[in-house]
């Protein structure tokens, strides 16, 4: 069976950007699914903007009617900080024999070490890293060393075993961020083909920026 993409983040909003990632992922690595996880409690992160579920709703309106894209609340429905290693944990439970891929951006990979329990996370999935505008892989220090006993530039490997690898992938290039959306809505601008209309109308009817 393919693998299923895991793809977390405070989605404070979706936009444009996560999207082609995210699909772009789900076609070239050749994935089953990809599964949006919008943060609960972000331990890293300080705070939202935009609560949980909303943030969640956008999601759902934003990823509708795409094949291959599955909201998921399970960081909603878990109290506490909502640590990676536990969703993917949680993830293992629910899909005992399939490959796992987290993806996170490069901005997102290089701050791995810090995370809760980081370490484990390669026993629990593969991690697929999404090369973002102005983002070089590392090649010294903790993670350079991850890279050279873990890495692969083969997406078989993804297939080919459940989890343990790093993927290192080129996406199309979107300079789109969640806090200019926030900066830009605030100051009165409209945020229209920075995301999927659906989720700006969403926005602007709520005024939750
Ligand atoms: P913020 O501006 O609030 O930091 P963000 O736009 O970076 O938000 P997050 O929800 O923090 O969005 O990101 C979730 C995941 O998506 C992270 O792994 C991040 O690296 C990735 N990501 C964010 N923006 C892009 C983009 N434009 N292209 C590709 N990946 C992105």
């Amino acid at each position: 069976m393919k693998p299923v993409g895991v793809f977390g983040g405070t989605f404070d909003p979706v936009h444009y950007g996560h999207l082609r990632s995210a699909f772009e992922m789900l076609q070239a690595l050749d994935f089953d699914e990809v599964r949006f996880v919008p943060c609960g409690d972000p331990p890293h992160r300080g705070i939202t903007y935009a609560s949980a579920a909303e943030r969640f709703r956008l999601v759902q309106l934003a990823i509708e009617g795409q094949a291959g894209f599955v909201a998921d609340d399970r960081e909603l429905r878990r109290d506490g900080p909502s640590y990676t290693v536990d969703t993917l944990a949680s993830l293992r439970e629910e899909f005992p024999d399939r490959s796992l891929g987290l993806i996170v951006g490069m901005d997102a990979f290089l701050g791995l070490p810090g995370w809760h329990r980081w370490e484990e996370i390669l026993e629990i999935a593969h991690i697929v890293v999404a090369h973002r505008p102005g983002w070089k892989a590392p090649d010294i220090g903790v993670l350079g060393e991850l890279i050279s006993e873990f890495g692969t530039h083969r997406v078989d490997d993804l297939h080919g075993s459940t989890l343990g690898r790093i993927h290192i992938h080129a996406v199309t290039q979107l300079e789109i961020a969640s806090t200019e959306i926030r900066d830009l809505i605030a100051a009165g601008r409209d945020p229209r083909f920075l995301m999927p209309d659906r989720v700006r109308d969403a926005i602007l009817e709520s005024r939750i920026y």
